[in-house]
């Protein structure tokens, strides 16, 4: 029986294959072209202070609308970039970016925020990125405190490799955070090795505390506050989360209960004046 439903999942599944197949070459094609004809976009989703409910800084996300595909999520184009090294591209195009609107919104009054800016494992193990990233900062004049770099657990499996690039980056002056924390494996006695400033707690956990299971973001807050990690929790969408979160004393989150990544002009609406 088993064996007959293979065959079937083969015959039928067939197809369906070489449509992705066609669909990820085309997209990888045209992601060349959209990069080099600057049809990539940058929104900015806030990041809040819980207590307070300021802002302090953006994430950046990137955003492609393909003039005949329509809409393409990150969560498929980027993986695409990473296998085919377009990334080392959209990466360094990214970062330009955000850094640029960084220095303008400071130069035109506002309280200054930092910007966080996420960065794919291939991206690190090139060895151009840390020219790439000073010359991005030098270009731009944005001071490196206020430049966020937001990298994945996978990237500290090795913490010989690591270490180094992330010290280095640290000397420059650049935060550090552990994007979709808790999903991964790394153990937190492991970080504490490393230069890390901040744990983003993966949403999964934040979508537990709305039926009640509050344990894993408990531990992760308290473990990380007790190694001196500054604690963000992503996917924040309705109070309940958030009256959770500040009871167990998390500092800082966003999600859509405060904003959904915005173009630029939007996000001047959270910025407050000098
Ligand atoms: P991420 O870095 O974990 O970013 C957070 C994702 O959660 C974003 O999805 C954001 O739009 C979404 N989000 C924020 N708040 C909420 C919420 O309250 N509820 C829900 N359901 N979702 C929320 P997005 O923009 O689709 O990006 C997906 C992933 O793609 C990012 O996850 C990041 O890993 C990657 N990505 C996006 N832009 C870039 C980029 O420029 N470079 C690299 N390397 N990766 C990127
Ligand atoms: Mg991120
Ligand atoms: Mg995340
Ligand atoms: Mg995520």
């Amino acid at each position: 029986h088993a064996k007959k439903n293979r065959i079937v999942d083969f015959i039928f599944f067939q197809p369906a294959l070489s449509d992705l197949f066609q669909r990820n070459a085309m997209i990888e094609s045209e992601l060349r072209k959209a990069i080099l004809y600057d049809q990539i976009q940058v929104y900015y989703q806030p990041k809040i202070e819980l207590e307070s409910g300021k802002i302090y800084g953006v994430e950046a996300l990137s955003r492609w609308e393909h003039p005949r595909m329509g809409f393409i999520s990150p969560e498929e184009f980027i993986p695409i970039a990473e296998e085919s090294g377009l990334i080392h591209e959209l990466g360094s195009y990214v970062l330009k970016k955000a850094c640029k609107q960084l220095k303008v919104w400071h130069e035109s009054g506002y309280e200054p925020i930092q910007v966080s800016v996420n960065v794919s494992a291939r991206q690190f193990e090139n060895l151009k990125f840390i020219e790439m990233l000073k010359g991005v900062l030098n270009k731009t004049q944005l001071s490196a405190e206020y430049l966020e770099l937001e990298i994945t657990e996978s990237i500290i499996q090795n913490i010989t490799q690591s270490q180094p690039l992330l010290n280095e980056l640290k000397a420059i002056g650049i935060s550090l955070s552990i994007d979709d924390f808790g999903i991964g494996y790394s153990s937190l006695s492991k970080l504490r090795q490393l230069p890390i400033d901040s744990l983003k707690i993966d949403r999964t956990f934040i979508n537990d505390l709305n039926t009640n299971d509050h344990t894993i973001v408990k531990t992760i807050i308290e473990m990380g506050h007790n190694l001196h990690f500054n604690l963000v929790a992503e996917g924040i969408e309705n109070k309940k989360q958030l009256e959770i979160l500040k009871r167990y004393n998390c500092q800082y989150g966003q999600g859509y209960l405060f904003s959904k990544p915005l173009p630029v002009e939007e996000v001047e609406h959270f910025l407050t004046s000098k």
